[in-house]
C-alpha cells in the first residue's frame, strides 16, 4: 500500500484500478517469506504521441525510485553465469505490464513485461482489473486460461 500511495504522489493522480491484493509463494526461488501481489492501473497524461518510450522510461525511474526508498537494494547480478535469471527475496517489485497499447523494447524496458503470462500471482489481479482495450491489443496474453 505505501508504493501505491508513493505513485499515486509522483504521478499526481490518485490510481484508477486496484484488484484484490492476493498473499502467494515465492516463485523461482526459495524463501520463508510470502508475497502480497496486486495489479494497479493508472490514466497517465502523456506529453505527446512520439514520446510513448520516454515517457514509459520515466514511469520506471518513478517506480525504482519508489522501490529504492522502501529498502530494495540493487544486489548483484540478474543473471547467472548460465544465463539464468537469478530472482531473490525484495521487499518491493514493481513492474510495468502495459503501457496503454505500446509494444516497447529497448535495454531497460520490455512492454508489455515479458513474463507476466507465465506468472498467476500477476495473470489473477490483472483479469480482475484489466479493460477491454487492454484486453483486445493483446489478445494472445489472455488466451488459454
Ligand atoms: P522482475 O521484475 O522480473 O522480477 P527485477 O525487478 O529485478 O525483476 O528487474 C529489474 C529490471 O527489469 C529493471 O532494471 C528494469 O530495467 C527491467 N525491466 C524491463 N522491463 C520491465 C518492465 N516492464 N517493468 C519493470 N522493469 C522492467
Ligand atoms: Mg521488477
Amino acid at each position: 500500500m505505501d508504493a501505491i500511495l508513493m505513485m499515486d504522489n509522483l504521478f499526481g493522480t490518485i490510481h484508477s484500478s486496484l484488484s484484490d491484493i492476493i498473499e502467494t509463494a515465492p516463485v523461482g526461488f526459495r524463501s520463508d517469506n510470502r508475497f502480497l501481489n496486486c495489479v494497479v492501473e493508472y490514466q497517465l497524461k502523456g506529453t505527446g504521441p512520439g514520446d510513448t518510450e520516454k515517457n514509459c522510461l520515466s514511469v520506471l525511474d518513478s517506480c525504482m525510485n519508489i522501490e529504492r526508498s522502501l529498502g530494495r537494494k540493487n544486489s548483484g547480478p540478474l543473471f547467472d553465469s548460465y544465463g539464468t535469471r537469478i530472482y531473490k527475496d525484495r521487499p518491493i517489485d514493481i513492474d510495468i505490464l502495459f503501457y496503454g497499447d505500446a509494444v516497447i523494447n529497448n535495454s531497460r524496458l520490455t512492454v508489455p513485461h515479458p513474463r507476466m503470462s507465465e506468472r498467476e500471482f500477476v495473470m489473477k489481479p490483472l483479469s480482475e482489473i484489466a479493460g477491454g482495450f487492454i484486453m483486445s491489443a493483446f489478445p494472445e496474453l489472455f488466451e488459454s486460461k
